[in-house]
């Protein structure tokens, strides 16, 4: 049996107004990894609109409130659902894109369930310029972040917000409920990711 005190978990966010603490390490884990959240108004859980094929991903809201971006695989339009305490979502593995936020005004409490607990292959909800494919995958490694077309192994590299020269662009859903490609820090929106030539 292990036991552990949340409020003696050091957070390992890094960013303001998230505070992250990884239960699996010091539960010993072996099948699942677990986090608990607590998001400030404003902010989210990591990523922008993302599915993984090899980890079904499960969140518990305790306290506050949860409002998830939804994209069906090969789907034009998403959604967003709420999610209020007391209530959970499960995102199923491959190809069910989704991004989390706290647009409330208070605090968010939530248990993020991720199984198994290591993902190699994650997906964005961007065409494949040379094949048409529906998502391509992310790959990161020294070189940085390339996208890569899981059918005709085209690859692509993103080049940093054309407005401000952030990197890390995020998918997100627009008015329409159309997925786009939203700077963090500047807000500027592409219907596209900006990408470098290889
Ligand atoms: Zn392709
Ligand atoms: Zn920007």
């Amino acid at each position: 049996m292990k036991r552990v005190t949340i409020a003696d978990i050091e957070s390992d966010s890094g960013e303001i107004g998230i505070d992250r603490r990884r239960l699996s390490g010091p539960l010993n884990t072996t099948d699942v990894a677990i986090n608990h959240y607590r998001l400030a108004p404003g902010t989210g859980f990591p990523g922008g609109l993302h599915s993984h094929m090899d980890q079904e991903e499960v969140f518990v809201v305790i306290k506050g409130e949860a409002t998830f971006e939804t994209l069906a695989s090969g789907s034009d339009t998403g959604e967003t659902v709420t999610v209020g305490a007391g209530e959970a979502i499960r995102f199923a593995p491959g190809g069910e894109f989704h991004s989390g936020a706290n647009e409330s005004d208070g605090d968010l409490l939530a248990v993020a369930i991720g199984a198994p607990p290591d993902s190699e292959d994650v997906r964005i909800p961007l065409e494949c310029p040379e094949c048409s494919h529906d998502d391509m995958r992310v790959r990161m490694d020294e070189e940085g972040v390339t996208f890569v077309c899981p059918d005709c192994d085209t690859e692509c590299v993103p080049r940093a917000c054309l407005e401000c020269g952030r990197e890390e662009m995020r998918f997100a859903l627009a008015e329409e409920n159309q997925a786009v490609v939203v700077c963090p820090n500047c807000s500027a929106e592409f219907d596209r990711p900006p990408l470098r030539d290889r």
